[in-house]
């Protein structure tokens, strides 16, 4: 019998989904080494037929999205009993991604924002003898282990397909890594980066410049050219695949395993390259950043040690 293998989409674009079938002929051996059993976006799968699975029937479920509803908390919660291993796949499951950037306000908030007039959606509603429902829809998004115990996790947004293959043979393997760990790299990507050597060792700036601003070299550090890179904060394992585009990171593989608060990480690397000592010159420098958390916390805002906007 070959092992079973889940994948489930909760909040996320679903870039996740199509990096699997980016793995090309690659999912085709994928497929050859696995059956699997559960896969909403590519094929009529049933909930009642993974609800009738035994208990650890599954070898490895790869959950990607954030939490934001009820009823992504219920599949999650029955895909953990049904899985004897769950990856946090993607960014948005390991860390809540670009929609925990919600956590900036609250349902209430977001309703009144997207329903401007006043219809707003309800977990159940009645019409002519008919009900109809809807999930939940939570205040605050959370990363996957938030809500259920999680074992491994593949970082990025999305990962990339030498990852996702690597971490399907890892799982395949006889010996799994440590329970916790990061199916990526432990380095900072600006170690792995093509144009390190073009850093300079002590780099000092007067302002930061967006990607529109200017056409950067193509050689160059791009935070060296003022652009807010956040190579130095960001767990490598991409291949530089925005770097080798001309584009900064943005940090979408998240921290390295010594790194607590992702946001605070970046933050605390880009300040440090800030050229001047005088508290008012420096807050001009910075105001030059838009959106600090759009910036710092893109990808981290639920897990950080802020977790959400304080709403008082
Ligand atoms: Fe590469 Fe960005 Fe690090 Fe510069 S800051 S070396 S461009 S990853």
């Amino acid at each position: 019998m070959k092992p079973k293998i889940a994948f489930y989409w909760c909040a996320s674009c679903g870039g996740c989904e199509e990096a699997v079938v980016d793995l090309d002929e690659a999912l085709l051996d994928v497929a050859d080494a696995v059956e699997i059993v559960f896969w909403p976006v590519a094929l009529d799968f049933k909930v009642k037929d993974l609800a009738a699975m035994p208990p650890g029937s599954i070898l490895a479920s790869f959950i990607n999205g954030a939490i934001r509803n009820s009823e992504q908390r219920e599949m999650v919660r029955l895909l953990r009993a049904r899985s004897q291993v769950v990856v946090a796949f993607g960014i948005c499951a390991q860390l809540g991604g670009i929609p925990g950037l919600a956590n900036l306000s609250d349902a209430k908030g977001i309703f009144a924002e997207v329903y401007r007039d006043g219809v707003t959606p309800q977990t159940l509603y009645r019409e002519n003898g008919h009900t109809l429902t809807l999930p939940e829809f939570f205040d605050t998004v959370a990363a996957l282990d938030e809500v259920i115990d999680v074992d491994y996790y593949v970082p990025g947004c999305p990962p990339t397909p030498n990852l996702i293959r690597d971490a399907v043979s890892t799982l395949l393997g006889a010996e799994l890594p440590p329970k916790g760990a990061v199916l990526a790299p432990d380095k900072a990507l600006c170690e792995q980066c093509p144009r390190k050597d073009t850093r300079p060792e002590k780099l000092l700036l007067k302002e930061f410049k967006r990607v529109h601003q200017i056409v950067p070299d193509l050689q160059t550090c791009l935070l060296a050219q003022g652009l807010v890179c956040l190579g130095a904060a960001t767990r490598a394992g991409c291949d530089a695949r925005c770097i080798r585009g001309n584009m900064p990171c943005t940090g979408c593989f998240g921290p390295t395993s010594r790194v607590r608060d992702f946001g605070a990480k970046a933050l605390s690397a880009v300040a440090s390259v800030v050229d001047c000592n005088e508290q008012s010159v420096i807050a001009q420098i910075m105001d030059t950043l838009p959106d600090p958390v759009g910036t710092f916390y893109r990808y981290s805002l639920p897990s950080s040690l802020l977790g959400r906007r304080r709403m008082e």
